[in-house]
């Protein structure tokens, strides 16, 4: 049995000794997961229901324990957290509404009635991410659950302390053992089984774009289905008739939140050319106003980056050629710390302005007319979120419907509503999670035809 030692990136310290599945280990559970689900299909809609809101219960009662846990191995905001925690339990409310609703469709039809179903997938795979284990783990086990699936589910190697303990609290709700399982360890050893072994219907993906695609590659050889949610490389569009102000005081946590490492960070930031020195003159005092620090502490916006091979990635990005504007503080010490930075790349071709960095750097970069400023955001190959600062409604409406992404907030940063779709265009990924629909993916259409001739 191997195992892996949770650091606490704030402090460098042992948290605690996670052992990792095996191939063979998650080929069993795989087993036991189909063999749990043709009960947990037959479950009457309105139980199903209301062991989704027991668990949600079980989530709501651990919040703080949850979010402590998220701290320690993440180095979230304690803030964040908590809001983490909670949108565990609001996913799961949210779809324990579904079972009762997933009603087919009758069409009419000579000679007979003609009905739809949704029928449940079997098994599937939920591959989570280290930037966000709570929620990410949630979008894909809630409605999965909902819509009469069984689900295994492996958290990154990095973070796995709250997706064990959400596998407690399931348990402890009444959601049978075999239904859900949550199975620490690595990529290429459990999320690789859960592409190749044949049981599991469906892979719910989060993660980056490379992996994503060899996900999907591999997935092809059983027509698996399959959800990803990759990276972004969001813009932030300001323009000169904004509230500058506003648009200035908000664009750091647009992008630091989290210390940048979220897919859907506003990483770069195009300034009208008129009012790019004014923008600037304005960001200084944002950027360095952010409180970066000890994330246990509620005061905190931004904590340490994730490990230590991450700090090397990023820092990679911010070398003494690097085009720096300016930069907030960060701790000494130990823990992965970066300060927020912001750069000023001379045009979009530059790696500061086309890569998906995950950590805190901003990049700004002016722009002459709306037409640029669209062609410009959809100059990458992902299409994730993004921000429009305006205060021309028509405008607003134009450069919203122009630009190539799945979540666009107008005078707002905000991406993620549990109750409406997320997901990505072009290399962002492929299908929508949360929101109304999400459900759906978890199910077969399938379609009867009942002869009513004698
Ligand atoms: P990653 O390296 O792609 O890993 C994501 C998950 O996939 C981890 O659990 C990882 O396991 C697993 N994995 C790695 N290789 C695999 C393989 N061959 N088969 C199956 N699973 C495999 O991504 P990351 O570095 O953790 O996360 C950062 C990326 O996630 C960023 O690009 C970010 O944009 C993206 N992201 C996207 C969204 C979105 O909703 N669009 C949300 C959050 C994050 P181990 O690492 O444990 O080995
Ligand atoms: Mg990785």
């Amino acid at each position: 049995m191997t195992t892996f030692e949770v650091l606490n990136p704030a402090t460098e310290e042992v948290v605690r000794s996670v052992e990792l599945t095996s191939a063979e280990e998650t080929d069993a559970a795989i087993a036991r997961a189909q063999a749990a689900f043709p009960a947990w299909r037959a479950v009457a809609p309105g139980d199903r229901a209301r062991l989704l809101r027991r668990f949600a219960d079980a989530v709501d009662a651990d919040i703080e324990n949850l979010a402590r846990l998220e701290v320690a191995n993440s180095g979230h905001t304690i803030g964040n957290a908590r809001w983490e925690a909670g949108n565990v339990r609001d996913v799961l409310t949210y779809y324990s509404a579904s079972p009762e609703r997933l009603s087919g469709k009758q069409i009419p039809v000579p000679g007979g009635v003609n009905l739809t179903f949704h029928e449940p997938l079997g098994v599937v795979g939920v591959i989570v991410p280290w930037n966000f284990p709570m929620p990410i783990a949630g979008w894909g086990f809630a409605p999965a659950l909902a819509a009469g699936n069984t689900v295994v589910l492996k958290p990154a190697e990095l973070t796995p302390l709250t997706a064990i303990r959400l596998g407690e609290l399931a348990r402890e709700a009444g959601i049978p053992e075999d239904v859900f399982q949550v199975l620490p360890g690595k990529g290429s050893v459990v999320g690789q089984r859960f592409v190749d072994h044949p049981a599991v219907r469906k892979v719910v993906f989060t993660g980056s774009t490379e992996v994503g695609k060899r996900i999907m590659a591999g997935c092809a050889a059983q027509v698996k289905r399959v959800t990803l949610e990759l990276g972004g490389k969001n813009a932030n569009i300001v323009f000169a008739d904004a509230d500058l102000e506003k648009a200035a005081a908000t664009a750091p946590y647009g992008v630091f939140d989290n210390a940048g490492q979220d897919c859907c960070a506003r990483s770069l930031i195009l300034v009208q050319a008129s009012v790019y020195e004014k923008f600037m003159e304005l960001l200084e005092p944002a950027v360095n106003g952010v409180v970066v620090g000890d994330p246990r502490l509620e005061m905190t916006e931004m904590g340490p980056l994730i490990s230590a091979g991450h700090h090397a990635k990023v820092s990679s990005y911010v070398d003494d050629s690097a085009p720096v504007a300016f930069r907030g503080s960060a701790p000494h010490g130990p823990g992965y710390w970066f300060p927020p930075t912001v750069v000023t790349p001379p045009d979009l071709r530059h790696p500061l302005a086309a890569d998906e960095i995950f950590g805190p750097v901003v990049a700004v970069v002016p722009f002459d007319g709306e037409a640029d400023a669209v062609t410009m955001a959809n100059h990458t190959e992902y299409g994730l979120s993004g921000s429009i600062w305006t205060r021309d409604v028509g405008r607003a409406f134009r450069v919203a419907r122009g630009v190539e992404a799945g979540n666009l907030s107008v005078n707002s940063h905000s991406s993620v509503r549990y109750w409406t779709p997320f997901g990505g265009f072009k290399q962002s990924g492929l299908g929508r999670e949360l929101g109304p629909d999400a459900v759906d993916a978890f199910t077969e259409i399938k379609n009867v035809f009942i002869s009513t001739e004698d």
